[in-house]
Parts: C-alpha cells; sequence; structure tokens
C-alpha cells in the first residue's frame, strides 16, 4: 500500500486542541472503528457500534464527543456508562489524556467501592464529563447530587458486558433521567437481542458499524502468543531475542514514540536495532530498510503504518509486543515474515485483557495461535555453550592456527601449566562480556575486589561507533554481565582474533607504518596497540586488524585518505572462510 492511502485524524474535523493531543500521544492513523465512527460523532448522529475489545474504542467516541463540548458550561455534558471500576477509571484516564489541551477541562470517575466524600466534592465542583458505572451513577441521581439536565451525550461502553453484569436495567434508568435530544452511543462485542432491543428503544436513526474480522491464511506462518504475566514485556522481548533462532525481526508497537523509545531500550542492551515510523521522512526510512535488507541491523521496531508492505525475506521474526488494534492489522504485521517461501515465526504478547481480541484473531485468521513459554535462563545458558562449542570448531576448521598454537606451547613451556588451564583461560576471556552462564556464575571465577578500572573507556570515547574491537556484532549484552572488567589486563596483542585486511595505499605513495598506524587509530577508534602486522607493498598494504570489525567503521575506513591516497579498505582473500555469522 502506498504512503497516499494512510489515513490520518487530520481529515476530520476535531477541535484543534484534540488533535493535538492524538498527535502527542502518538498515534498514526485511526483504527477501523476509529475511521467510521468518529464522522458520524462529530455530527451529532447517534451510533450502535461493534467492534472487539482493544480496537480503540474510546477514542472513537472520545475525540469526537470531547470536540463537541462548550468548555465554559461546568456541568456534565458527556456521560459515558462502563460495566467495571476498572473500565472506567480507564476511560477516565484516557478522555483526560485526549482532553489534556482543552483549556480548565475535567472529567469525573465515578464507581462503586470509593468513598462517596470524593465523588461528592468532584461532583460538586463540577465536571464535564462523567465516567462510572451504572449503578453508583443511579445513586447519584437518586440523591440529587448528580444532575444530568445538561447533558449532550450518553456513551454506552461495552453494552454487553453490562447486560451481563445485570446492569440493563440501571442503564435504562439512567437514560432516562437524561434529556431528550442527547446524542447515544453505544459500542458492544457483542450483540445479543437484549442489547439491541436498549439499541432499538434508546437510538435515533444510528449508524451502524461493524467490525468485521475478516478471513485470511497465513499457512507459512507459525502462530505463537506469550501471556503477559510477571515479566515485563521489555525482559520477554530480550529472552525471545536469545533464545530464539531469528535472522531479523520486527516489533511492533502502538506509537510513534514507543518505536524510538524500545528501539533505544533493545540498543542499550547490545542489539542492533533502530526505529521506523511515519514521523521519519521517506528517504530516512528507507535508509533504515536497507540496512535491515542488508543485514546491518536485525531488529525493527515499528508502527503499523511505517511497516505496511515492507518486503524483506531476510525477517524471520514479528513479534506484536503491543496487540494490534484490529485483526486485519495483525494478518499485515504478520506478513511482513514467511516472504519469499520461507518459514516465518510471528509472536504475541497478550495481556489479560487482550484475550478477546486474541481469540478475535484467531477467528479472523482461521488458525490457531499457541501459547509459548518463554526460554528459561537455562535454555539461555545451554544455546550459549552451544554456539560457543560451535565457534571453537568452526574455528579448529577453518582458522589458520599456527602462530597461536605455537604462542599456546611458548606459554605453557614458560609457565608449566597443563593445555587444558591455558585453554579454559582463553575460553574464560572470550565469553567475559558475555558469560555463558546466565546468572553470572562464571564471571564470579576472576571476581577479584575491584581495581580501578583502566581508562580503557575514556580511551576509546572518540571510536566512530561504539562497539568494542574484536567482538562479533548482534551479540547481546547479557542481563548478568559484570558490570566491572576483570583485573589484570593484558596487552590484547594476539589473544584477539585478528583478520587481514588490504588497503590501496603503498610504498610507491610514500607511505609508512606509522601513517596508517595513526590514520586506522584515529579513525576507527582503534588502539595502535590493536593494529597487527603490516606489510608494506608497492601500490597496497596488507595488515592485520581484530576481527568483526564494525560495518561503519569500515565504511568510514574506504574513504579515509593517507598519502594522497583513500584507503579503500577491504578483507584480504580469506583463508579458508572464516566468517562470521550474526547469530554466534
Ligand atoms: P477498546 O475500548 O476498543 O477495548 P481502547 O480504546 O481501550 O480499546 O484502546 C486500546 C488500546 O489501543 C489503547 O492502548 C489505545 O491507546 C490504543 N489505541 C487506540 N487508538 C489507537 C490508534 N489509532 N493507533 C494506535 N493505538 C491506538
Ligand atoms: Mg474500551
Amino acid at each position: 500500500m502506498s504512503v497516499e492511502e494512510v489515513d490520518s485524524f487530520e481529515r476530520f474535523a476535531l477541535a484543534e486542541p484534540v488533535l493535538r493531543a492524538v498527535r502527542d500521544v502518538g498515534y498514526e492513523q485511526p483504527s477501523p472503528i476509529q475511521a467510521q465512527a468518529i464522522p458520524p460523532l462529530l455530527e451529532g448522529r447517534d451510533l450502535l457500534g461493534q467492534a472487539q475489545t482493544g480496537t480503540g474504542k474510546t477514542a472513537a467516541f472520545a475525540l469526537p464527543l470531547l470536540s463537541r463540548l462548550d468548555l465554559t458550561r461546568r456541568v456534565p455534558q458527556l456521560l459515558v456508562l462502563a460495566p467495571t471500576r476498572e473500565l472506567a477509571i480507564q476511560v477516565a484516564e484516557a478522555t483526560k489524556t485526549y482532553a489534556r489541551h482543552l483549556p480548565d477541562f475535567h472529567v469525573l470517575p465515578v464507581y462503586g467501592g470509593q468513598g462517596m466524600g470524593a465523588q461528592l466534592r468532584g461532583l460538586s465542583r463540577g465536571a464535564h464529563v462523567v465516567v462510572g458505572t451504572p449503578g453508583r451513577i443511579l445513586d447519584h441521581l437518586r440523591r440529587g447530587t448528580l444532575v444530568l439536565g445538561g447533558l449532550v451525550a450518553v456513551v454506552l461502553d461495552e453494552a454487553d458486558e453490562m447486560l451481563r453484569m445485570g446492569f440493563i436495567e440501571d442503564v435504562e434508568a439512567i437514560l432516562a433521567a437524561t434529556p431528550q435530544g442527547r446524542q447515544t452511543a453505544l459500542f458492544s462485542a457483542t450483540m445479543p437481542r437484549e442489547v439491541h432491543r436498549i439499541a432499538q428503544s434508546y437510538l435515533r436513526d444510528p449508524v451502524e458499524i461493524r467490525i468485521e474480522s475478516r478471513t485470511t491464511t497465513v499457512e507459512a506462518i507459525r502462530q505463537r502468543y506469550w501471556q503477559v504475566r510477571d515479566l515485563h514485556k521489555l525482559d520477554a522481548l530480550t529472552r525471545i531475542l536469545e533464545g530464539e533462532d531469528f535472522d531479523a525481526m520486527i516489533v511492533f508497537v502502538r506509537t510513534r514514540t514507543e518505536t524510538t523509545g524500545l528501539a533505544e531500550k533493545l540498543e542499550a542492551r547490545g542489539y542492533d536495532a533502530a526505529p521506523l515510523s511515519g514521523d521519519m521522512q521517506q528517504a530516512e526510512r528507507e535508509r533504515t530498510v536497507d540496512r535491515l535488507r542488508q543485514g546491518r541491523l536485525d531488529i525493527l521496531v515499528a508502527t503499523d503504518v511505517a511497516a505496511r508492505g515492507l518486503d524483506v525475506p531476510r525477517i524471520s521474526h514479528v513479534v506484536n509486543y503491543d496487540i494490534p488494534t484490529d485483526t486485519e492489522a495483525y494478518v499485515h504485521r504478520i506478513g511482513r515474515t514467511g516472504r519469499a517461501g520461507r518459514k516465518g515465526e510471528a509472536i504475541l504478547f497478550v495481556s489479560p485483557r487482550e484475550k478477546r481480541m486474541l481469540y478475535a484473531i484467531e477467528r479472523a485468521t482461521g488458525q490457531r495461535i499457541e501459547p509459548m513459554q518463554l526460554p528459561s535462563r537455562e535454555d539461555i545458558a545451554d544455546r550459549r555453550i552451544d554456539r560457543f562449542k560451535g565457534l571453537i570448531t568452526e574455528t579448529i576448521e577453518t582458522a589458520e592456527l599456527d602462530f597461536f598454537e605455537a604462542l599456546v606451547a611458548d606459554y605453557q613451556r614458560a609457565h608449566d601449566v597443563g593445555l587444558s588451564e591455558i585453554a579454559a583461560a582463553l575460553a574464560y576471556l572470550l565469553q567475559r562480556e558475555q558469560p555463558l552462564v546466565v546468572d553470572g556464575a562464571a564471571a564470579r571465577v576472576d571476581a577479584h575486589p575491584a581495581e580501578p578500572v583502566r581508562a580503557e573507556a575514556a580511551e576509546s570515547a572518540p571510536r566512530p561507533r561504539q562497539r568494542r574491537e574484536g567482538a562479533p556484532p548482534a551479540q547481546p549484552r547479557s542481563e548478568g554481565a559484570p558490570a566491572e572488567r576483570p583485573r589484570r589486563e593484558r596487552r590484547p596483542g594476539p589473544e584477539v582474533p585478528m583478520e587481514r585486511y588490504r588497503i590501496e595505499v603503498g610504498r610507491e605513495h610514500g607511505v609508512q607504518p606509522k601513517n596508517i598506524v595513526g590514520a586506522i587509530a584515529n579513525e576507527a577508534g582503534l588502539e595502535s596497540r590493536y593494529i597487527g602486522r603490516i606489510e608494506i607493498n608497492d601500490d597496497h598494504t596488507l595488515l592485520d586488524l581484530p576481527e568483526g570489525m564494525p560495518k561503519e567503521v569500515f565504511k568510514h575506513l574506504k574513504t579515509v585518505w593517507v598519502c594522497g591516497r583513500q584507503l579503500r579498505i577491504n578483507r584480504a582473500a580469506e583463508p579458508g572462510g572464516h566468517r562470521r555469522r550474526s547469530e554466534d
């Protein structure tokens, strides 16, 4: 779908402060029920809306009805009836958010179980909007503490629930106490006969809206959900990132603000993540998607609009971090994976309140979404250990090890220790920044009383991109990684796996090792001791640099000038193709 087809809130005749609040919240576009309900409600029409939980009904009625308030009259003009105290509070809070730029606006939640005193005080101060459960509202009406003579509109939210909870008589009594000419909107997930009867008796010529769940099949995609419980969604996502085999991932959130927020949190945890939202310039969005396509980025945190139509075959996983507002959006979202004949994985985070949306999605897609367990700490440790062993095997098979073997033998002779002890020490060094044992037990082995940390961080401050040399990219830092480095920071020299590079400046350009070391140390933010053997030839130079140079640094080094030549750095022919994968 093209950008022109994206719907927007601006097309509605909403009051300017209300529109501004929507922009603040960061909704990109109206949900289907909002798109259909806002115009008639703005015109003052009655409305009968059938839609599942989580489809955005609150904004569907609050935005237009708030736009119609006369703020100079501090009497209840809008009454919202909700089945439970929690829902009443939620609606009141959402209303407050949508009304934040309306001067001197007041909303009052009124529900059972709350002291009468506060409610009475609130009522006597006057509120433009009253949100409450039917029982308590009726109480106040009967006591004369709530007067609805100035009411302009009534909303019956989740009418089927109110019916189920035995509130229908109360609702009818309340409606009878409101002015004849009021506007009425009724929302319900289902339309039992009784609710329909209410609609027929109390709504005048209503606009009827039904948000259909469309059937679409998505067979190449395995769909799972995780029930949000004690763990935070961010921690759950981190576990998934580590426990699942993924190539590239899209994480869907609801608002633009969240795209940047979550992307930053993931970056802080060591992942290559970036936001993708409608806020970004078209060119910037394209650049971001290109980076994902080329594997320079592994995770996009996106909104529905921004990710629409995105076609990147690498995307193996879609995570619905926030549940979508309609089933169709879900189908669009998960359709970003399982492309080009590949298999895809879709994971949905569902809070208890959102269960109904989960069922609606299952109905709409005609497929079951299986519950999933998050990978446990042990699973994650096992995976790290497996990857680690795999790395050893691969290195033995593919890397040039002669030099290192000599080094180890030399060390063994000089120190009279066993090979297994040396190997263990090397393994320890390698896993230090991401301990194999998740709770950090392995890291404690060498936990000496902290010594002042070397000026490592300060030295590395001017690095063009903050990533440690010699570390594979896309390598998450673990939750349990030790904050301080162990003591005995030895000269890194040969323990850092090196890679051979070629630069296009040589003897005939008058280059000397110090020029090369200087340029590379400065421009790549490497300490010079990490720069290995330098072999200057006539028209080019070969040199060893730590393995796993970040792509940005690599790209930058290509453009650096030394002795009047651009380095145009490249990996020299690789012995045996010892390649990193983003997974290990
Ligand atoms: P319902 O009343 O249909 O159950 P809500 O009004 O409670 O749904 O909205 C559910 C969630 O969706 C809320 O977190 C809300 O902020 C969010 N939401 C509502 N409208 C939009 C929108 N247009 N875009 C993104 N998120 C939205
Ligand atoms: Mg609701």
